[in-house]
């Protein structure tokens, strides 16, 4: 009886441990695990010329998507076994901590505020933000000039839309979209009077409708791209921050900006310094 206590007993220790075991086996595959399974997901953006679309036939194209092949291809991944997700601005920490992706590339600043929930290899890229107006606009020349009640569009979940709450919220009407897109067809139909992100985003809508829109003023911030991983994942931001710096170095960095949205007359920012914090 004693004897068949104790078995029990024991039985019920295993069962916890195995339990425990099976808790453990849930936890997300770090971005190098799937790496090596054969398959990556990425979060990209999908609505973003020159950076991050998703094309008519299912193709995808921009600087961020040949970034996101890159450092696969670093890590093992050819082109097939990338799945790219859509990455909206407000849901790119969520996607990450779900383990929905493995890693984002999707115009994504680094932040200190971002890095409590996430970390981020790079930065691959710097730009700033700044401000499309209609090309008939004359009045919106910068920042300062959207005081007065101006209506202006931004994106859920961004820095941009943060940075004019912060600074000029007072002044402005902010409307928050879920993308920039969304933006840009209120700003062609009069509903807002600017649309304000990043300066590079910005070139790629003036680029995909010739004479309709025009960016203005200088970039007033510093924005750090970065890719996007699980926070502690530190082996596998390692291996991306080789990646990043070996595309950089190989001049395929170069040749990727060219033919995506350099294509719409930017010229060739300065190659970023890999971080290793
Ligand atoms: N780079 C900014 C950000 O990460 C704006 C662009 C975007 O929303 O994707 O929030």
């Amino acid at each position: 009886m004693k004897l068949s206590r104790t078995v029990r007993l024991g039985i019920g220790a295993i069962a916890v441990a195995l339990a425990a075991t099976a808790c453990g086996g849930d936890e997300q595959r770090s971005a190098l695990e799937s790496a090596e399974a054969g398959d990556l997901t990425i979060g990209i953006k999908f609505d973003q010329p020159g950076l991050g679309l998703r094309n008519p036939d299912g193709t995808f194209s921009g600087f961020d998507v040949e970034v996101a092949k890159y450092v696969a291809g670093q890590l093992g991944v050819t082109e097939e076994n990338v799945t790219f997700k859509e990455a909206p601005s407000a849901q790119r920490e969520t996607l990450i901590q779900n383990g929905e992706v493995d890693y984002i590339v999707a115009t994504y600043s680094i932040t200190d505020a971002r890095k409590e929930k996430v970390d981020f290899a790079g930065p691959y890229l710097v730009t700033g933000q700044s401000l499309l107006v209609r090309a008939d606009n004359t009045d919106i020349t910068g920042p300062e000039s959207l005081n007065g009640g101006k209506r202006l569009c931004s994106v859920a979940g961004s820095t941009p839309a943060q940075n004019v709450k912060d600074k000029y919220a007072q002044d402005v009407q902010l409307q928050e979209f879920d993308t920039y897109s969304a933006c840009v067809e209120a700003l062609r139909n009069g509903a807002v009077d600017a649309l304000t992100t990043d300066a590079i985003i910005l070139a790629g809508y003036a680029a995909q409708s010739p004479g309709e829109f025009k960016v203005v003023g200088e970039p007033f911030t510093t924005e750090n791209y970065g890719i996007g991983l699980a926070k502690g994942d530190d082996e596998s931001r390692a291996r991306i921050n080789d990646a990043i710096q070996a595309m950089i170095d190989s001049g395929a960095w170069e040749a990727a900006f060219q033919s995506t949205v350099g294509g719409s007359g930017l010229p060739v920012p300065e190659k970023p310094t890999v971080d290793r914090y």
